[in-house]
């Protein structure tokens, strides 16, 4: 149980502990640990306590990815000094004068971003998009029970969640318009997703099998792709999402632990046909996290990631197969979550079914996103400890085209 002031049986408690990157006025960014409402500055810690070498160097960042790139023996070393170092009374007078309540600090962007992989993992998900955009044609394609699909987006545009999001401008093309138009977006969506963080790099020509999901992957974001869908219908044959998605993607201020999740595994809905054995289920496979997307204050949707199709070990050893290597800080998406329920679906191109299917908010029927609306996506899942653990939050307004 830890001595700090309202973290025991919270959902930010010893079990939990997700990293962040915070700064106080006129103080340069740093990373710190999460407990309770509080913020506990690693670095000035760790140098009285000494944790391990490198440590209190890398936490002086203003990014994880120092810390991240220390590897699996360093992440749990650190994890446990802090866990000894937030419940033994003994520390708590050289500690606490490190520990910033969240209303006093901002908080950054986690990490340096790599590259940045979106993955489409959800069959309910899939086969929505597919019945929308493709109405005459098989909901899922040929390939998509054999491999998880993919692209690679823009890694410039991933910001920190709180940052406003601008109504981006593009070609739409409606199927009963002669010739596509310019202007703002008239469709502008998000997608609830899981955003997964490597912390070890490979090698250029080494595959990542299944079992070495755990060695390469630090944790977990709560990530919204936001998609532009009239810009992305118009653009994405036969490459696939460019401008309809690379104007903005957000992640959450926190990045939890794998090593938090440890309670939350679970297997998949089940894999038919088999994939290829590159792509066996490992050690790892489903992962049980409740999601709820929050549209100006109103729940509207509570997708389980539970119910997604292909595991984050399957998408990472996907991505190296080929030998094509991974660095520190690279993020790949899960994906659009949702469940087989109409209130469980992950987009409000699917809540509205292409717009013509609106849905009531307090009242009001509503489909794509209007200038001024804020979307937060929460998530929690089982603590090792019994109780609940709360993922990072990651939300946005949205704000006029320029
Ligand atoms: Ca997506």
């Amino acid at each position: 149980m830890s001595w700090v002031d309202g973290a025991a049986g919270s959902l930010f408690d010893l079990d939990n502990l997700p990293y962040g990157v915070f700064s106080r006025a006129e103080e340069s960014p740093r990373v710190g640990v999460r407990i309770g409402d509080h913020v506990l500055d690693l670095a000035p810690v760790a140098e009285i306590g000494d944790p391990a070498s490198g440590l209190a160097a890398a936490w002086r960042t203003p990014s994880l990815n120092a810390f991240m790139a220390m590897g699996p023996d360093q992440w749990a070393i650190a994890r446990r000094w802090i866990d000894e170092v937030l419940s033994d009374d003994v520390h708590e007078e050289r500690t606490a004068p490190h520990l910033h309540s969240l209303d006093e600090v901002e908080l950054h962007l986690p990490i340096e971003v790599g590259d940045y992989v979106d993955f489409y993992a959800s069959e309910q998900h899939a086969s929505n998009v597919g019945r929308i955009f493709r109405p005459d044609q098989a909901p899922l394609l040929p390939n998509w029970k054999h491999l998880p699909v993919g692209y690679h987006g823009r890694a410039g545009t991933v910001v920190a969640s709180g940052t406003g999001v601008i109504r981006p401008c593009g070609q739409r093309k409606a199927p009963t318009d002669d010739a596509p138009s310019y202007g703002p977006s008239r469709r502008l969506d998000i997608e609830a997703e899981l955003g997964f963080v490597v912390g070890m790099p490979s090698t250029l020509g080494e595959r990542v099998s299944t079992d070495g999901f755990a060695a390469h992957t630090f944790g977990v974001v709560g990530l919204n792709d936001w998609s532009a869908r009239d810009i992305q219908a118009w653009e994405y044959v036969p490459l696939g999402p460019f401008l309809g998605k690379s104007f903005a993607t957000s992640i959450s201020h926190w990045v939890t632990p794998l090593a938090a999740l440890d309670a939350a595994w679970t297997d998949l809905p089940g894999q038919d046909p088999e994939p290829l054995d590159y792509l066996a289920v490992g050690d790892r496979a489903g992962l049980d996290i409740d999601v709820e997307v929050v549209l100006n204050g109103v729940v509207v949707s509570r997708p389980p990631y539970a119910s997604m199709y292909w595991s984050p070990a399957q998408m990472l050893a996907h991505t190296t197969v080929n030998g094509a290597s991974v660095r520190t800080g690279d993020l790949w998406g899960s994906g659009t979550i949702s469940g087989a329920e109409p209130d469980q679906r992950g987009s409000f191109l699917e809540l509205s079914w292409g717009g013509q299917e609106p849905f009531l908010l307090d009242g009001v029927e509503r489909t794509y996103l209007e200038d001024g609306d804020e979307v937060t996506l929460r998530y929690t899942a089982r603590g090792t400890s019994g109780g609940r653990i709360a993922l990072g939050e990651v939300s946005g307004r949205v704000l006029p085209a320029t």
